[in-house]
């Protein structure tokens, strides 16, 4: 018997019986996990950067190097519109903008493709498949866009565990991201999934900032480009180096 089946029948109205039913954060509570992916399940190694690069060298023969521009977190509406603006002086029409994110999505996929240093990050291809098995429904929350997000995961593998998100083509803001996901992951559930029974899993300090302003908790790895101690001070529920040792919440 998996973990979900033995604490929750799937229905209307039983995620909340459960949850009633149990007292502590954790395993007991949590049915449903939230993943960011740059940084915590993959990392494109600049794969990202680069389309948005070809992008506005093709549109406007102009040099744009995002990473001057915004910040790991930030969604990809906010990034295409902060760099317009630095490069171009203004603000994009809605036109260029469209044009913008059409041309930026064109080029994702070649450089995904063609990035060397593409990699999935340790311990993930073991968890993803072993938290399904165990009843988990597995979300993504990301400032991609749904599009991107799917692009960047395809390589490895990693869409088919992922059956809902929140993703940066509905909101500019993360903590909107992560609420659109919990609805989302409530529909595909199929009855109201309370806060507590999502446990988000991010790399940054705005991961955990997005997860705690939406009420639900988060674990921060030290996979990519913050150490332990600034995800500490970020105030995450559990910090761990990798993905290697699982989850500490949905540890036994
Ligand atoms: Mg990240």
């Amino acid at each position: 018997m998996t973990h979900a089946q033995s604490e929750i029948s799937v229905g209307p109205g039983s995620v909340a019986d459960a949850k009633a039913s149990t007292a502590s954060k954790g395993r007991g509570t949590t049915v449903a996990v939230l993943f960011d992916i740059d940084g915590t399940l993959i990392v494109t190694d600049g794969a990202g950067a680069r389309s948005w690069e070809l992008a506005f060298a093709d549109l406007w023969e102009v040099e744009a190097d995002i990473s001057n521009y915004s910040d790991t977190g930030m969604t990809d509406p906010e990034v295409g519109r902060r760099t317009f603006e630095a490069v171009m002086g203004r603000s994009p029409s809605a036109a260029e903008f469209s044009r913008l994110l059409e041309r930026r999505m064109h080029y994702l996929t070649q450089t995904v493709a063609e990035s060397s240093g593409y990699r999935i990050l340790p311990g993930v291809a073991e968890l993803l498949p072993r938290l399904v098995e165990e009843g988990y429904v597995l979300g993504l929350v990301t400032g991609n866009l749904e599009a991107a997000a799917h692009v960047k995961l395809s390589r490895a593998g990693l869409n088919r565990f992922f059956s809902f998100g929140g993703y940066g083509s509905d909101s500019p803001d993360r903590t909107e991201v992560t609420r659109m996901a919990m609805r989302r992951g409530s529909v595909v559930f199929g009855g109201h999934v309370p806060p507590e029974a999502f446990l988000a899993v991010g790399d940054t300090p705005n991961d955990v900032e997005a997860a705690h302003a939406a009420g639900i908790t988060c674990v921060a790895v030290a996979s990519h480009k913050y150490d332990m101690e600034q995800l500490e001070a970020s105030g995450a529920d559990w910090v761990i180096p990798s993905l290697e040792q699982g989850l500490p919440p949905l540890s036994a």
